[in-house]
């Protein structure tokens, strides 16, 4: 299994970059964000209780998230392996992460950590706001909060995939398809 953490801010361009890259290696794309989301449409428990949290700008309780992740994991047979989007977004998560993995002799191979200034991210949420109807893109109130949060909570996943020589920073400016390359390059660095 070849199972990436695709890492960076909101607004970084994680959902892009996913899809491009799971066309390449057939891999399953899992992002919590877009669970969260599915579950908030059809009005499930888990989708009320997400939305309390994702409408504030805060992050869902780990325990929560957690097992929402396991479950989809353990929907797959036999799969090439995942991209995990807006997971982990806590050590707590990360390191749930590493003991699932571990259960089925699986490793995360590495985090790509897409970087892009604050000013920019700000400016592609309010455009993106307009077309994806995200009510937590809309207020620019809750954006700040969500950049907090990645600052004092995501950002130390950095520092935990760093401890275990993982982290793989690239330039999350520029064109899409150059973006995509260099991920591209560095998963190549990570193959068996
Ligand atoms: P973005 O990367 O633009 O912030 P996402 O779609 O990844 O958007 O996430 C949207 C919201 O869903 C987050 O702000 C958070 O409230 C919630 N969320 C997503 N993933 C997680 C996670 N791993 N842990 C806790 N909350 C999460």
């Amino acid at each position: 299994m070849l199972n990436l953490v695709l890492f960076g801010p909101p607004g970084a361009g994680k959902g892009t970059q996913s899809a491009n890259i799971i066309r390449k290696y057939g891999l399953i794309h899992l992002s919590t964000g877009d669970i969260f989301r599915f579950n908030i449409g059809n009005k499930t428990e888990l989708g009320q209780l997400a939305k309390s949290y994702i409408d504030k700008g805060q992050l869902v309780p780990d325990e929560v998230t957690i097992n929402m992740l396991k479950s989809e994991v353990n929907k797959h047979v036999n799969p090439k392996g995942f991209i995990f989007d807006g997971f982990p977004r806590t050590k707590v998560q990360a390191e749930a992460l590493d003991e699932f993995l571990a259960e089925k002799d699986a490793k995360v191979a590495g985090m790509i950590a897409l970087e892009v200034p604050e000013d920019e991210l700000k400016e592609r949420l309010r455009k993106r706001a307009i077309d994806s109807g995200r009510t937590d893109d809309a207020n620019p109130e809750i954006i700040a909060n969500r950049i907090s949060v990645y600052n004092n909570e995501t950002a130390p996943v950095k520092v935990f995939y760093n401890a275990q020589d993982k982290l793989h920073k690239i330039n999350g400016l520029g064109g899409i398809e150059e973006i995509t390359d260099a991920i591209i390059e560095t998963i190549e660095s990570l193959k068996d």
